[in-house]
């Protein structure tokens, strides 16, 4: 027995609830279990039943003993003191309040039903990732669109708390974050970290200021991130040189090159590839996050960020054009700038640009990773980044940690069951 079951069971007072008893041997009707509160405090706020013919209004208090209440440390503890009932799986000891008075006290032990608990167990015992996976094709397809927008939404409001702490790092200038945000996303997950590293060293303005100057750009990017070594042909002589130039002009310092993995990855994806997609997002101007705020269609950007491919990228060490894939740009547009068009959409209380977010969201081919395949596998294939994004989160958050009494998925399918 656990107490985030019997929550749920008293949420849904999902017990034999006729002609209850309290411990006391009074009679008790439950006119309002509470609103279930998930911050700290009593379990459910404004409980309201009534005591033989006296009617209680107060928090409730779920335990599966009725002593953890004294082992919480409760008694003392004045966000306690107008609790006005006590539901315990089991009472093995009477419950006394600060001011000495006994706390009415409801027993659930021979009130739930033994099939329902069994399923629970059977739900959330089932070893695997997804516990519910045996059941999830009696979910409809309504309730599984829903749960995944409300997941999406979750992970927005999530990255949401992030940017506003970027935000307060770097007094409030978005193009300040945007800069820091797009370079991390250009890391996409293995380089993320060092992309983030480097976008740290370098003032955004320096970038928009040169990004007619793609030598300038790639020497002051390919340098800070430690890529010169002077025996490395791959680089030529004038970008290293100008490397040299930026270095006494912006009193800046190489980072360390140990910080990039270069382990076994697709060509695609290698560091130097990354950075010259960079270049040729920064070469068009987009480090301006205003002029980011005027774009309706992310169909015009992703046309805009195709054709500003910088003429000749030097970082693959052929000078070679390096172009901005559709994937590229997908995960781009995913982990940085839709998230911080949401965050700018609820700073400013602009609910167009919030809903802007999320329609460009179901505009996105869906990510494929192997937690969506996961979910792939299991029948829930997802038909857009709104919908993978919600199976990331609701992974993530509520399935890898057995939440399932807090998942719309587990309530129905458990509500169903017995
Ligand atoms: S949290 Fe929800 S979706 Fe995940 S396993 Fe539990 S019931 Fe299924």
């Amino acid at each position: 027995m656990n107490e985030d079951y019997l929550q749920y069971i008293w949420r849904f007072q999902r017990f034999q609830n006729l002609d209850l008893r309290l411990t006391s041997g009074r009679n008790l009707v439950v006119m309002f279990q509470g609103h279930w509160n998930k911050q700290s405090g009593p379990d459910f706020l404004e409980s309201r039943m009534r005591i033989d013919k006296e009617v209680w209004i107060g928090s409730t208090e779920i335990h599966v003993k009725s002593s953890d209440w004294r082992r919480h440390g409760h008694a003392q503890d004045p966000a306690y003191f107008n609790v006005v009932l006590h539901v315990v799986y089991e009472d093995d000891e009477p419950l006394v309040n600060h001011a000495g008075q006994q706390v009415p006290t409801l027993e659930l032990k021979n009130l739930i039903d033994p099939e329902h608990l069994n399923e629970y167990h059977k739900f959330v015992g089932t070893v695997g990732q997804l516990p519910c996976a045996a059941r999830l094709s009696e979910v409809p397809d309504i309730s599984r669109q829903a749960w995944l927008h409300r997941m999406a939404v979750e992970r927005l409001e999530d990255r949401y708390a992030k940017c506003m702490s970027l935000l307060n790092e770097h007094q409030f200038d978005w193009n300040a974050v945007w800069w820091l945000m797009l370079c991390r996303s250009v890391g996409f997950g293995i380089n993320q970290e060092a992309f983030e590293v480097v976008a740290r060293s370098i003032d955004w303005k320096w970038m928009d200021r040169w990004r007619h100057q793609p030598v300038r750009m790639e020497a002051l990017l390919a340098g800070q991130s430690g890529w010169f070594n002077l025996e490395d042909p791959g680089f030529p002589q004038e970008v290293k040189q100008e490397y040299l130039h930026l270095v006494k002009l912006l009193k800046v310092k190489p980072l360390m090159e140990a910080l990039w993995q270069r382990g076994r990855m697709k060509p695609a994806n290698r560091p130097v590839v990354r950075m010259g997609q960079l270049i040729a997002i920064v070469s068009g101007g987009w480090l301006n996050w205003n002029k980011l705020l005027e774009i309706e269609d992310l169909a015009t950007l992703r046309k805009a960020w195709k054709a500003t491919v910088a003429a000749k990228l030097f970082s693959d060490g052929k000078g070679r054009t390096i172009v901005v894939g559709s994937k590229a740009l997908d995960l781009i547009f995913t982990n940085a700038l839709i998230p911080l068009m949401f965050t700018y959409g609820q700073y400013s209380n602009r609910a167009d640009l919030t809903d802007r977010a999320i329609a460009w969201m179901e505009s996105i081919a869906p990510e494929d990773n192997h937690i969506t395949r996961l979910w792939s596998a299991n029948g829930w294939k997802g038909e857009n980044v709104l919908e993978t994004q919600g199976q990331l989160h609701l992974h993530r958050s509520y399935c890898c940690q057995k939440k399932c009494l807090s998942c719309l998925i587990g309530i129905n399918l458990l509500k169903d069951k017995a």
